[in-house]
């Protein structure tokens, strides 16, 4: 059983593109299109350690790369549950929305004021919540 997952562990692709190969990559061709338009050398100081960093992820098979892709993608995540919490509170402005602590599933309360013990319906997380 371990042998087997061990091999599985080894064909999955670790190097290659990531969001964070991506995002250097478009960062490299935007700092390429400044340097086309202005002329100025200084921008290539930004676009060539760009393109080194770019390769040396590509390449890489260290477990830091994973990590690193994470890190970069933790506030990106957060962009699209900010959006969806006010959605909901736009097409329902007579409850109140909040994400459970624990699973972030959305919430959805009656206005009534005080404060409230909440049991999370998919993960049964208890949290307090106080409604103003
Ligand atoms: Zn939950």
């Amino acid at each position: 059983m371990r042998d087997t997952e061990k091999k599985r562990e080894k064909r999955l692709p670790i190097y290659g593109m990531d969001a964070l190969g991506v995002f250097l990559l478009l960062l490299y061709i935007a700092a390429s299109l400044l340097f086309w338009i202005t002329r100025s050398f200084i921008t290539q100081f930004f676009a060539i350690p760009l393109v080194v960093i770019f390769l040396l992820r590509f390449f890489s098979r260290s477990p830091w790369r994973r990590r690193e892709n994470e890190i970069f993608l933790a506030p990106i995540r957060f962009i699209p549950e900010t959006w969806q919490l006010a959605r909901c509170r736009r097409r329902d402005p007579e409850h109140l929305f909040t994400r459970c602590p624990s699973c972030r599933r959305i919430l959805r309360l009656t206005r009534e004021a005080g404060v409230r013990e909440v049991v999370c319906p998919r993960c049964r997380a208890t949290f307090l919540y106080r409604v103003p």
